[in-house]
């Protein structure tokens, strides 16, 4: 089965099942396509996960572009 493609657009705000080293784990969208944007809003470090990669690490909305509510599919917490 293939992963579901995550709905996300640029300036949304994701987490993912990773933190960076820095310690943050709060990334915002700056491009979307076959690679997707990132960067750390911890240290401001630009990164790129390939789609598939970035679909299979995702974990939850922190904030949406639009101003919408949080996804309901976030993450609880443990
Ligand atoms: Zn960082």
């Amino acid at each position: 089965m293939a992963v579901p493609i995550v709905p996300v657009h640029i300036g949304d705000v994701v987490r993912l099942k990773k933190p960076h080293p820095c310690g943050a784990n709060e990334w915002e969208v700056t491009k979307l396509g076959m690679d997707i944007g990132l960067r750390c809003r911890g240290c401001s470090r630009a990164v790129r996960l390939e789609r598939y990669d970035f679909d299979r690490r995702f974990r939850g909305f922190v904030s949406r572009a639009d101003g919408g509510g949080i996804s309901s599919n976030d993450a609880s917490e443990t």
